[in-house]
Order: structure tokens, then C-alpha cells, then sequence
């Protein structure tokens, strides 16, 4: 009999959770003759009654277990507490929201008994506004771009995994956190396995414009070192053709034009080097604040409660 841990972040989802706790229940009775399930909520601080339903619900469902979170965390560590704390052979990292249908669990497992560490659930389509299939496309390429992670195209949250890749993730302590890159860096046996994508059956995104451009960030400065190199190379280049210039100026006012130097060249030199180097001041800034965040290594998250683990 194996495990199958089924990690689920929980932030404002009290529309969904009865609701996924039952498709997922529905799934598990067809397959116990061979896996057993626990579920690992880890409620990310929210404030409406998503925990008072779930304790409700782990009076009576033994599978349920409920890790809360003292404050809102953010969905990547909320998972990276769930992941600490599942038991399973097998861990199933999805929503609850049923946009990735829980009816897509069996052939999860099927696949990954196939000898893989992790199986990556891939969207046929996604159900989304046009403005955002548009974002999230420039953003995925420019990652590509940028940080060689090879990420597939069109991946879904529904992934499973097994102990010996959830060992590894563990392993990594950073602070700020981008799971998919992090999962690619783990490497592995990886494989993808499309599924069909619902919309979300109730309640709100919480991932609005500003919170996916932070992501998107974090995505980029945490596995690409390339917005450094691209300042070394440009402040190469500007020197040289500063170089090149100031000599090829010389050369003409010396023996072909005698024309004057005039201020607004000089002003906006000034003004446009300074500009250049604030720009990359600011990038290298921004990674000594990842430098600072991550030296100070405090722990990753902060428990306030867990109901039904016994140890
Ligand atoms: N979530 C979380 N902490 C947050 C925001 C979201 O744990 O600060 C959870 C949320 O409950 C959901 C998942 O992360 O299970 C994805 O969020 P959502 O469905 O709102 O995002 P979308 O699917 O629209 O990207
Ligand atoms: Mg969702």
C-alpha cells in the first residue's frame, strides 16, 4: 500500500474546498485496494472560514491533515511547508480550486509508477483572459531567455513526485522561492502528462497583476545572473566606443573641420551615462537585497497550528 500525499495550499478558498475534498475522496475510493491518501492543507493565513471547514471536515475524514500558517505566507512557501510535513511515497502538489480536475489524479499516479521522479501536468489550452495568455507568454519566454531553465511550455500546478525528488527540494533553502524553476534545477527523471483544465469553481484568483510581475521577477533574478552580464558588457562597449569617438573627434578638429564643441553634446553625455550607471547600480541593488534576504537565513515559514498529525 502507498501513500499518496496530496500538498494543497489553501488561501480564501472556502467556496472550493468541500467541494475538492470530495472529488478527490471520490478518486481515492476507486483506487484503495492500492493507495491510501493524506491530505496536507497548509492554510496561508486566510481569513474567512476556509479553516474552520477543513477542522469541520477532519472531526469525521481521517485523511485530513491542516498545517496553518501564522500570516500570509505566499502560495511558494505555504507549498514548501506542505511539502515538509507529507508522509507520502508519492506527493500531489494541486490547487483546490478543481481548474486542475482531481479525475486527472489516476493517470498521475499510473505514470509516475513508470519509474519518473516527477510529472509535470501540461495544459491542452488555458481557460484565461486574452491580455493574460499575452503577459504570461512574454513571460515564460523572457525566463527561457534568461535563465536556460528549459521550463515546458503551457505547464499546469498538478504535479506529482516522489520521495527522492521531494528530498532534493528540501534540501534547498532559499528564501525567495520560485518553485517551477527550482523543480527544473532538481532535475531528475522528469516527464510532462497533459491534462484538460476546468475553469475555477468558485471564489477569486488572488494572483492579480502585481503579485504575478513580482513573481515573474523573482523568477528572473533568483536563476539568471545575465542582468549582470548584460551591465559588464555594455559598460565594455560604451568605453570603447567612448574611446573610439573621442580619438575620431581629436582626428577631425585637428586636421579636417574646425567646428565647435558644443554644450549639448556635453549634457547630454552626462545625462545619459548617469542614467546608465543608476540603471545598473539598480540591478546589482537588487541582488545584494537578495544577498541580505538570504544571508539573514531566518526559516522558511511560521507555524501557528496543526491539526491531526500525531508524532
Ligand atoms: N494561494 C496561497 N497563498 C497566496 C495566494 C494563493 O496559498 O498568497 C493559493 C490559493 O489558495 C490557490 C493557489 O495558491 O490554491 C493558486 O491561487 P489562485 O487559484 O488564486 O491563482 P491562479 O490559479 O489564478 O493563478
Ligand atoms: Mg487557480
Amino acid at each position: 500500500m502507498k501513500l499518496v500525499s496530496l500538498v494543497v495550499p489553501v488561501y480564501f478558498e472556502e467556496a472550493c474546498i468541500l467541494r475538492f475534498i470530495e472529488e478527490v475522496d471520490a478518486v481515492f475510493s476507486l483506487l484503495k485496494e492500492r493507495y491510501q491518501h493524506e491530505y496536507i492543507f497548509v492554510d496561508d493565513g486566510s481569513r474567512d472560514n476556509t479553516v474552520g471547514l477543513i477542522k469541520k471536515a477532519a472531526l469525521t475524514n481521517t485523511h485530513i491533515k491542516l498545517i496553518e500558517l501564522s500570516y500570509n505566507h505566499g502560495k511558494q512557501l505555504a507549498v514548501t511547508a506542505g511539502i515538509t510535513y507529507a508522509k507520502g511515497d508519492y506527493l500531489l502538489y494541486m490547487d483546490p480550486d478543481l481548474q486542475d480536475p482531481p479525475d486527472e489524479i489516476p493517470r498521475f499516479i499510473e505514470e509516475i509508477e513508470k519509474g519518473f521522479d516527477l510529472v509535470f501536468g501540461k495544459r491542452q489550452e488555458k481557460k484565461d483572459s486574452f491580455i493574460n495568455v499575452v503577459l504570461s507568454g512574454l513571460f515564460w519566454w523572457v525566463l527561457d531567455k534568461f535563465t536556460g531553465l528549459n521550463i515546458p511550455k503551457g505547464i499546469a500546478v498538478m504535479r506529482i513526485f516522489n520521495r527522492r525528488f521531494a528530498a532534493s527540494f528540501l534540501k534547498y533553502n532559499e528564501q525567495s522561492r520560485f518553485i517551477e524553476g527550482m523543480f527544473m534545477h532538481i532535475g531528475l527523471k522528469q516527464t510532462t502528462l497533459e491534462i484538460k483544465q476546468r475553469e475555477r469553481f468558485a471564489g477569486v484568483s488572488k494572483f492579480n497583476f502585481n503579485r504575478k510581475m513580482k513573481l515573474a521577477f523573482d523568477a528572473i533574478f533568483d536563476f539568471s545572473e545575465i542582468p549582470l552580464k548584460m551591465a559588464v558588457r555594455l559598460g565594455f562597449y560604451l568605453m570603447f566606443s567612448a574611446f573610439f569617438a573621442l580619438i575620431t573627434i581629436v582626428v577631425l578638429r585637428l586636421f579636417f573641420i574646425q567646428f565647435q564643441l558644443g554644450w549639448p553634446s556635453i549634457i547630454i553625455t552626462i545625462i545619459g551615462a548617469t542614467g546608465i550607471l543608476l540603471f545598473f547600480i539598480g540591478l546589482a541593488a537588487i541582488y545584494i537585497g537578495k544577498i541580505y534576504k538570504e544571508v539573514k537565513a531566518r526559516p522558511l515559514f511560521s507555524i501557528k497550528e496543526m491539526t491531526n498529525f500525531y508524532e
